[in-house]
């Protein structure tokens, strides 16, 4: 099967929602932007229209910014020959015109007008169990049979949510997780639930692959259902390790995200990152998680690394580890 959205519907205008309608507009997908309250979707178009503003006018600068960079990096003057080529090889994508059509595809509402011809849902409503199922409940009285229905939770059991839908409307639902923001941010991990359907869950990933968000192509991950799904399985233990560095005084908190960047390689501290995703949501997502684990997880004795020590694997040094490095060994 394959999934031809002609459009699409995100349920809930905040953070994320305003901004996963606008990646899917990009696409050109037309979007129906739902909220229940008109201030958040009054917001939520003006972030849309604020963002595609600075789309433009990245695009607007985007020659002579690398031709700035070039110069001030290699100490060369290009002539205005070699400008005016750079100029017109890096020539702006978007442009008013076109951020004014982006924008038309979205059509903001307070009501379920449409949604009877839609073919995809996001749901993109505050993470609250009981309120994604009575919205799910509510939804499918709304959309045609062959609609597929996606929440956007970061944490909640994708199987549980999906129960509150009719036995034959649980097949086309499933988790398509954006991150923030989904306008610079291009995974999107793709969760079945116990009862999603396969053949669904790879039209759904079809359909991501081809897009683009404002810098970078859609990158669609399958990953299976479990506490945290995949990024925030990993990063919730790695973000409590670090407010436990800076609760002990382990260093002073500029110095732990320094130390973090410079050390580890990540492109921005545990500290700034955590602000940044909102402190709210880290605590929320970190208790979910381990409640969903069980309570307090002690570190469980894996055995891959000690198997990939022993087979001589110890990563780029000797050519594999968990990938191939193609030499060495
Ligand atoms: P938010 O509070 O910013 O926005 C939620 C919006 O949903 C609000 O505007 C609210 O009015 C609206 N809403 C409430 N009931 C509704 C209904 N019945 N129909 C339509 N809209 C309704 O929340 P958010 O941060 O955008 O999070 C939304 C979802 O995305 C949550 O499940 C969250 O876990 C997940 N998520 C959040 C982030 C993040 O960094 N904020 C990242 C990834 C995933």
């Amino acid at each position: 099967m394959v999934l031809f959205v002609e459009r699409a519907a995100v349920l809930g205008a905040g953070v994320m929602g305003a901004r996963i309608a606008e990646v899917l507009a990009l696409n050109n997908v037309n979007v129906t932007l739902r909220d229940v309250d008109q201030a958040a979707l009054d917001r939520g178009m003006k972030t849309i229209s604020g963002d595609l503003d600075g789309l433009v006018a990245f695009h607007a600068k985007k020659g002579d910014q690398a031709i700035s960079e070039f110069e001030g990096r290699t100490g060369v003057s290009l002539t205005d020959e070699q400008k005016a080529k750079a100029r017109s090889t890096l020539k702006p994508t978007y442009d008013a015109e076109r951020a004014k059509r982006v924008l038309a595809k979205v059509k903001p509402t307070t009501t379920f007008d449409g949604f009877d011809k839609v073919d995809l849902v996001i749901e993109a409503a505050p993470e609250n169990p009981e309120l994604k199922k009575r919205i799910f409940k509510e939804l499918v009285e709304k959309v045609p049979e062959h609609a597929v229905l996606a929440t956007n939770t970061s944490t909640l059991s994708i199987s549980d949510i999906a129960a509150a839908l009719p036995a034959n409307r649980r097949g086309r639902f499933l988790g398509v997780h954006f991150f923030n923001p989904p306008t610079t941010l291009p995974l999107v991990e793709v969760i079945p639930g116990i009862e999603s359907r396969a053949d669904i869950v790879e039209d759904v990933v079809n359909f991501l692959a081809p897009m683009r968000n404002h810098r970078y192509p859609i990158l669609p991950v399958l990953v299976k259902e479990g506490p945290g799904f995949l990024v925030n399985r990993i990063l919730a233990p790695m973000l409590a390790e670090a407010f436990a560095c800076y609760e002990e005084g382990v260093a002073k908190p500029k110095d732990i995200d320094l130390a973090m960047q410079a050390g580890a390689g990540m492109p921005m501290g545990p500290l700034a990152l955590a602000d940044l995703i909102g402190l709210d949501v880290v605590l929320h997502a970190g208790e979910s998680i381990r409640q969903q684990q069980g309570g307090v997880v002690p570190q469980r004795p894996t055995q891959i690394v000690k198997q990939l020590v022993a087979a001589g694997r110890l990563g780029q040094k000797s050519g594999r580890g968990f990938f191939d490095y193609g030499k060495k060994e």
